[in-house]
């Protein structure tokens, strides 16, 4: 049966508040990185038009959506530490744990600012209630990121943005920027259960259309770590990994359990 038409909904990408101006938008391909892989105003692809099936081109600099002023503003300084980061890959010097846990939450807020985006270009054909916006999804479940390098080669592609299936899963990506792949993915349980934390058992998800909404149980973990890390997703070998967990939400303020409370959990964890 075909979506029910609806009038699509105009929201700030990061707190999902309507914006109090027309004239703020947030390019969720930040214009710093635009600039660092070619001329800012090149036409790129942006899929299909769900209704027309015909491809959509149009200048990078337009890629832009709603935002608050505040909230474009929070995040000014997030962007100038991530193209600093990225900068450093780029020239292959080492990145610290805090580095790269940074580079884990820009992933999200870039993964997360383009399924919003394209839910808007695409008049929100699927009718999808966002649960979710930049703020509520930024280190919110574990994390793969899997960086690659190529030969050298200018440009920037998305990988895996387009089409129904992001749309409703918003949960895995790739972005070519010039000779560096990032690749990302981020979902409950993905790496805690082997890293040895507490992981969910009896995932249930909630409506198709709400994405992001689960249910589970907390196993309290096995306090060793195994590999490989998260064998039921495949990438292409040759890349560099990097795993991250995160504390599963509600579960740490729980006072029927204690899964959080254990030696492991404190020797091992990065973040309060
Ligand atoms: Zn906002």
């Amino acid at each position: 049966m075909p979506a029910k038409k609806r009038k699509p909904d105009r929201f700030c990408v990061f707190c999902g508040h309507t914006p109090g101006s027309a004239k703020h938008k947030e390019h969720v391909v930040p214009q710093w990185l635009i600039r660092a892989t070619g001329t800012p105003k090149r036409m790129a692809t942006f899929g299909p038009d769900p209704r027309t099936m015909q491809g959509r081109r149009f200048a990078f600099s337009r890629f832009k959506f709603p935002a608050c002023e505040s909230c474009n503003h929070r995040y000014s300084r997030f962007e100038s530490s991530a193209s600093r980061i990225l900068s450093k890959l780029r020239q292959r010097q080492p990145l610290d744990g805090d580095e790269l846990s940074h580079l884990l939450d820009w992933c999200d807020k870039v993964r997360v600012g383009v399924w919003l985006g394209m839910t808007m270009l695409d008049k929100n054909i699927s009718a999808i209630r966002h649960r979710f916006f930049i703020d509520q999804r930024i280190a919110m479940h574990d994390r793969l990121l899997v960086i690659y390098k190529l030969p050298p080669r200018e440009g920037l592609t998305l990988f895996g943005t387009v089409g129904p299936i992001f749309q409703y899963s918003p949960v895995a990506f790739a972005v070519a920027i010039n000779e560096i792949v990032l690749f990302n993915v981020s979902t409950m349980g993905l790496c805690s259960k082997a890293l040895g934390f507490p992981y969910p058992v009896n995932i249930e998800a909630l409506e198709l259309n709400h994405p992001g909404g689960f249910v589970c149980r907390v196993h309290p973990g096995e306090h060793a770590s195994s590999y490989p890390v998260a064998s039921d997703i495949w990438f292409p070998d040759g890349g560099v990994e990097v795993y991250q967990t995160a504390v599963l939400e509600g579960a740490r303020d729980d006072p029927d359990h204690d899964s959080y409370n254990t030696e492991y959990f404190d020797d091992f964890s990065a973040r309060d």
